[in-house]
């Protein structure tokens, strides 16, 4: 049985994942409008891993006899000023993220819970891998400036990114 205060922790945590596949979601359409199918196929993608972490929190809470409790999704913002603001924006909230993820091990630790310490291990690696993806496509978009031709390169190599389904990626509960 998973304690009272880590319990809402990970309550809280399903809501945060929640609204990062909102907030990918809606930076989808916001390229789709543009016409960047590349980018907008890259943001549907994000978007499946924030609900698979969702569900990952979700199971694991459910696998510890803790009750699930869903709030109310705040609305993400629908526009930027480009492509690199949106990026940018991406990473902050990445960061955000880790943020939060680190707070729930240091919960871990304080309450001696070591299960949820070993299930969130997996989020402090995978964390690392999102805040290098959206920093290095921030990076690419900088350097590209107002290039045109360049960021219809990048949109078509975003294109080829594909959703790897968590039992393949081994990344079980
Ligand atoms: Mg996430």
């Amino acid at each position: 049985m998973i304690g009272k205060k880590m319990e809402e922790a990970i309550n809280r945590q399903i809501n945060a994942e929640i609204y990062s596949a909102y907030l990918y979601f809606s930076m989808e359409a916001f390229f789709e409008a543009m016409g960047l199918k590349g980018f907008a196929n890259w943001m549907r993608v994000q978007t499946q891993e924030e609900l698979f972490h969702a569900s990952k929190f979700y199971d694991y809470l459910n696998a510890r006899d803790g009750r699930v409790i869903l709030k109310a999704i705040e609305a993400p913002p629908v526009e930027w000023k480009s492509p690199l603001e949106v990026f940018e924006e991406a990473y902050k909230h990445e960061v955000k993220v880790t943020g939060l993820i680190h707070d729930l091990v240091t919960l871990a630790l304080e309450e001696k819970d070591h299960a949820s310490h070993q299930m969130l291990g997996w989020f402090v690696n995978e964390q690392v891998e999102e805040e290098a993806n959206a920093s290095q496509i921030a990076s690419e978009l900088k350097l590209i400036g107002d290039d045109k031709k360049a960021l219809l390169m990048i949109d078509r190599e975003l294109a080829a990114r594909v959703y790897t389904p968590p039992a393949v990626a081994g990344a079980q509960p």
